[in-house]
């Protein structure tokens, strides 16, 4: 086969430098929190196909090799470090610059001590195998999202990339003349092999970018879904979330309770907003205390909550009911050095196991609410309308 190793290195590298441009580019326009780790990968993208085309430069200036190596292996280490960097970790260890500082001195030293020999010992490619598993390890754990399979896609280029330069590093420890090191020592096999391996993470570039769109997308779901001040869920992620219990296939009916904070204007009026703040937020915590996994807990506006409870009868809700009304009599909140009490008033209803209709449970447990604050609030009412 004839495949000139220097024109397909530069050809690579011409190829990496348009898709590393188009990388930065498109960075402008990204979140920081997007754009670094893809800027660290741009740079990624084209160190090592420049790193490659001084290696094969270097069969006429040996010196080359120098910069050759240390760029490939700064290549391997640059992938892992924007990998790190699209998980929000750090990648400013000093020691990520210990592999490159490693390869630079000891291939300096070689070219010192041994000049008369080609400088292909296989450390090199060992080396950059063990960083690019190590990036593969990195990209499946963590860097996947609930949609993606763009981590695995990520993982199985650097896997891949690891296989063929830890296969080549072995081979190149084989004794001179043997079988496998003049299989190897064919040009075309260097060529497949080590431009396999430089572009191999290139072509998961895609993986990458889209990891880090599926990432800040679920942040902003994260956001939305969650309210700023308690912590809890938004009325929108409230009602989406028990429409899909609802309509989940071991739906066995439900219970809603609708909770408003009893006068709680006052505390805004007599001691400021922020300590209504506060009260909100205990409110919020002592709730969750009181409630099982899978219960779902959420701020409906204001100082209005909304719990739902699935697969709970009317019973075994109003006995849930009562706690979470005593736990929020019970919250300690001291202001200007008063002692407020806190009192929310709770209306109940419940759905059958072949009733779907959260609308109508909703106005239903709104009007039991009503009825617990004409009551007298302070109190837990079930609307009459709800099955036990
Ligand atoms: P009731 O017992 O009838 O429910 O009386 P209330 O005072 O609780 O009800 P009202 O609707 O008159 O007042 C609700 C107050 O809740 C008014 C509003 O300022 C306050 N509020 C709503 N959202 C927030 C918030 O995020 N923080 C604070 N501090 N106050 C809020
Ligand atoms: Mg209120
Ligand atoms: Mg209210």
């Amino acid at each position: 086969m004839n495949l000139d190793p220097f024109a397909s290195a530069l050809i690579a590298l011409l190829a990496s430098a348009a898709m590393s441009a188009g990388l930065f580019a498109a960075a402008v326009r990204q979140p920081e929190e997007l754009a670094r780790p893809q800027r660290i990968w741009a740079r990624a993208i084209v160190l090592a196909p420049a790193g490659w085309l001084l290696l094969e430069w270097a069969q006429d200036l040996p010196s080359l090799a120098v910069p050759g190596k240390t760029l490939i292996v700064a290549s391997f280490v640059e992938y892992l470090r924007a990998l790190l960097a699209s998980r929000g970790r750090m990648p400013d260890s000093p020691w990520f610059a210990a592999p490159v500082c490693l390869v630079a001195v000891a291939s300096a030293i070689m070219l010192f001590t041994q000049p008369g020999l080609p400088m292909r010992t296989g450390m090199l490619s060992l080396l950059c195998a063990g960083i690019a598993a190590s990036t593969a390890v990195v990209a499946l754990h963590g860097g996947r999202t609930r949609r993606g399979g763009n981590a695995g896609i990520v993982a199985i280029a650097f896997l891949l990339c690891a296989g063929v330069m830890a296969a080549r590093g072995l081979l190149l420890f084989m004794p001179e003349g043997s079988a496998a090191r003049t299989w190897i020592d064919q040009p075309w096999v260097e060529t497949l092999m080590l431009g396999g391996a430089m572009l191999a993470p290139a072509v998961a570039s895609l993986g990458f970018v889209l990891m880090g769109s599926e990432r800040l997308l679920e942040r902003l779901e994260g956001i939305a879904s969650t309210d700023s001040l308690t912590g809890l869920l938004t009325r929108h992620a409230f009602l989406q979330r028990a429409e899909a219990l609802l309509a989940a296939p071991g739906y066995r009916g439900a219970a809603l309770l609708v909770l408003d904070l009893d006068h709680f204007k006052q505390i805004n009026d007599g001691h400021g907003h922020d300590t209504g703040d506060q009260a909100l937020r205990l409110v919020a915590g002592a709730m969750r205390q009181q409630l099982r996994a899978g219960d779902l807990l959420g701020r409906h506006g204001g100082e209005e909550f909304t719990v739902f409870l699935p697969s709970t009868g009317a019973a075994e809700a109003e006995v849930l009911a009562e706690t979470l009304r005593a736990a929020v009599s019970h919250i300690g909140l001291l202001a200007d050095g008063e002692a407020l009490h806190l009192k929310v008033s709770i209306g109940l209803s419940v759905l059958g196991p072949d009733e779907r209709d959260l609308g109508g449970l909703l106005k239903r447990a709104d009007e039991a609410m009503y009825a617990a604050k004409r009551g007298g609030r302070d109190q837990v009412r079930v609307h009459p309308g709800g099955q036990a």
